[in-house]
């Protein structure tokens, strides 16, 4: 069937998407802090703007909805049938960023976590105590390597 909204139409349904994904972060956020997990959010100083971000620990959390940040293989990132071009360019163009935040990020030593809206709607505490395990190594980590410089 063909899509019969305007693009300005299109627009709003899609902004009214990009809206929830905020729900997910405000989920997200609200776990880990309930889990003794101290953050920053959208941390303008870090490349990225990473939704979550554990300075001490070097660790950016992105909590990213399905759609925008075109989750690969995912069927709540299909896209539009109308103004299908344009659609493609844009999400493209947001993985492209997306990829290259994560590069420059992990060059300078960060640990990058991507949560998908998908994973965080249908297996929530799977996804966070596999997340709060990983940010608990690292933790180690980096309390165990900064003792050993005080030698
Ligand atoms: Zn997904």
């Amino acid at each position: 069937m063909a899509d019969c909204f305007s693009i300005q139409k299109r627009s709003e349904i899609m902004s009214k998407i990009r809206s929830k994904d905020t729900k997910i972060e405000i989920k997200v956020r609200h776990w880990l802090y309930h889990h003794g997990i101290r953050y920053r959010k959208n941390c303008k100083t870090i490349v990225g703007k990473p939704d979550i971000a554990i300075k001490k620990y070097k660790i950016a959390i992105f909590v990213n909805g399905c759609f925008w940040h075109g989750h690969d293989e995912c069927n709540k990132s299909r896209l539009p049938k109308s103004n299908l071009v344009f659609w493609k360019g844009k999400l493209e163009t947001n993985k492209e960023r997306d990829r290259a935040n994560i590069e420059t990020l992990e060059q300078m030593g960060w640990n990058v976590f991507v949560l998908w809206e998908c994973q965080i709607n249908s297996d929530f505490e799977t996804v966070m105590t596999d997340l709060l395990d990983k940010i608990n190594q690292i933790r180690y980590w980096k309390e165990n390597l900064s003792s050993t410089d005080n030698l």
